[in-house]
């Protein structure tokens, strides 16, 4: 079994974080060496998740777990104001980073490309790890080539901490690179209301929905000559982003820089 991969969990008592855990519990490629959370307490992990007993008690000490556990890789689902310090920390012990927290500004990614060339160290960020939703911004970026107005409407639950979400930027960053960029709509619109027509990206518009009962949904709406496309992604349930975290877990292994962005693992 020596081959295994060492996993541990940062923010492991959270509701992807339990996922993870299971996920990883699971899978006899991968062996869980930690569990990170500060707001858990010290329980055994396997109790946290509702499956049996494995030995690994949760912590609060991210760094004393990497010295004492000393894992290959480790899954972060915290918060937009912990990832940062997580991850800098995991790539300065030689531990890679699979990063599923969203958040991180374009120059908090910047730095993390830069530390993981340093350390020649691979790491992978994806704020969105679902199958469904990399194909939703892979047709929406196919899209907006012929259709290049174009407005994206993301809906998530009303305790979510960041916005827009980390999908809704990924999606935007993605049309930017086969739109060019340009102001549309009507140059004398006036917002009569502040932020009613939503963030502004390069020439288009942002608008986040945020609603008890909601999971995570996005719609990218693209407007033309007398017709319009709607392409619409809905996430019901946590354990749908599974596949696509077990898949980054395994090649980091293989990687010597950041990746960042699912789409650059699926063949
Ligand atoms: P959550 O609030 O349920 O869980 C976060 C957990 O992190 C909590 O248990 C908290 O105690 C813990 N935590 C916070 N700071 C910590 C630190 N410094 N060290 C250790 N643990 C810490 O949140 P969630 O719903 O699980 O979402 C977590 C993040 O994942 C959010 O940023 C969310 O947007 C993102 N997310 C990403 C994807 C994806 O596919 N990439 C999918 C869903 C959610």
């Amino acid at each position: 079994m020596g081959d295994r991969i060492r996993v541990g969990v940062v923010g492991a008592g959270g509701r992807m974080g339990k996922e993870v855990v299971k996920m990883v519990l699971q899978d006899d490629a991968l062996e869980l060496v930690a569990a990170v959370d500060h707001s858990a307490g010290e329980v055994d992990a396997g109790s946290l998740v509702g499956v049996e007993t494995t030995g690994i008690i949760v912590t609060s000490q991210l760094e004393e777990a990497l010295l004492s556990t000393k894992p290959d890789v480790i899954v972060d689902f915290t918060t937009p104001s912990s990832v940062m310090k997580n991850t800098v920390t995991a790539i300065q012990h030689g531990v890679r980073p699979v990063v599923g927290t969203t958040g991180l500004s374009t120059e908090e990614i910047d730095d993390i490309r830069t530390l993981c060339k340093d350390k020649g160290i691979g790491a992978i960020i994806a704020p969105n790890f679902s199958i469904g939703a990399f194909l939703m911004m892979q047709f929406a970026k196919q899209a907006a080539k012929y259709l290049p107005n174009v407005e994206i409407i993301e809906y998530h639950g009303d305790q979510k901490l960041d916005a827009p979400s980390g999908t809704a930027v990924k999606t935007a960053e993605l049309i930017s690179e086969v739109r060019e960029e340009r102001r549309q709509g009507n140059p004398n619109e006036e917002e009569k209301i502040e932020g009613a027509r939503g963030g502004y990206y390069n020439g288009f518009r942002i608008h986040s929905v945020r609603l008890p009962g909601i999971f995570a949904q996005q719609e990218v709406i693209f407007g033309g000559h007398g017709e319009s496309l709607k392409i619409r992604h809905d996430s019901y349930e946590r354990a749908g982003y599974m596949p696509g975290v077990n898949l980054a877990v395994k090649k980091v292994m293989e990687l010597h820089e950041l990746v960042y962005g699912f789409e650059h693992l699926m063949d």
